[in-house]
């Protein structure tokens, strides 16, 4: 991770402009999903996902007002967060990846929000230890919207109940749907699906998304993207 530490460091204004880059096309999108209605500029939330990124590459993007990040480690976010709250109390910190139960408890320490909420095992340990640490978590349940063996996530067919039953049997607070739509095929179909699970769940949020793929996104109904490639250059 810290190899490359300091040769990838760009300035502030520089990370600004990034920021806004991405904060335009973001505004274009939105403009074609409210049909050129009046733009409430924070209706969508950008996640800047920073995994595999070291400090270093961060601070600009703290510097020019970015608050709310995205990681898929647990222990790599260890690393880096507490470090940089130090400095910076308001961030809102995005747990994108896979969640085991041993990791639990670390990442209701580190995390403000879990988007892969995809197992009841998991969730239940969730619940347990948001009490155990007095601190609520938003949560989204991961959807596997393409049905890939290798993908996390619920089956779609199957997210209802599981939404039901973590309504029945935790405390969790569960705002939306996440999904990661199958790589090189048009994500609009996979979206759409899944705002209308979403619908039929009841859940307002959508965390639908990314770098190739967030104007898609945001047509389609997003209320949060989670950019990484387009904000801090390609990864290793
Ligand atoms: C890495 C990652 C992203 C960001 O991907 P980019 O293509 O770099 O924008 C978004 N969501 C999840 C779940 C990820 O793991």
């Amino acid at each position: 991770m810290d190899l490359d530490q300091g040769l990838n460091v760009i300035t502030s204004a520089q990370a600004g402009e990034r920021l806004e880059f991405v904060r335009t096309k973001m505004r274009k999108a939105q403009a074609r999903f409210d049909g050129g209605g009046s733009l409430d500029e924070d209706a969508v939330k950008l996640v800047a996902v920073s995994k595999t990124k070291p400090i270093t590459e961060i601070v600009p993007f703290l510097q020019a007002g970015q608050r709310v990040f995205g990681e898929n480690r647990v222990q790599e976010a260890d690393v880096k967060w507490p470090e940089l709250r130090k400095d910076y109390s308001d961030i809102e910190l995005h747990l994108l990846g896979p969640l085991q139960t041993n990791k639990v408890k670390d990442a209701v320490r580190i995390f403000d929000v879990v988007q892969s909420v995809d197992r009841m095992k998991v969730a239940r340990a969730l619940d347990k230890e948001m009490k155990a640490q007095g601190k609520q978590l938003n949560c989204f349940v991961q959807v596997n919207i393409g049905g890939e063996e290798q993908k996390g996530g619920m089956a779609p067919q199957e997210t209802e109940a599981f939404v039901a039953e973590l309504r029945a049997e935790t405390e969790l607070n569960i705002v939306g749907l996440m999904c990661i739509p199958p790589a090189g095929l048009p994500a609009g179909p996979f979206f759409a699906q899944l705002r209308t699970l979403a619908e039929a769940c009841g859940l307002p949020q959508l965390s639908m998304g990314m770098s190739s793929d967030y104007p898609i996104g945001i047509q389609m109904g997003a209320t949060c993207v989670r950019v990484g490639t387009e904000i801090f250059g390609a990864r290793a």
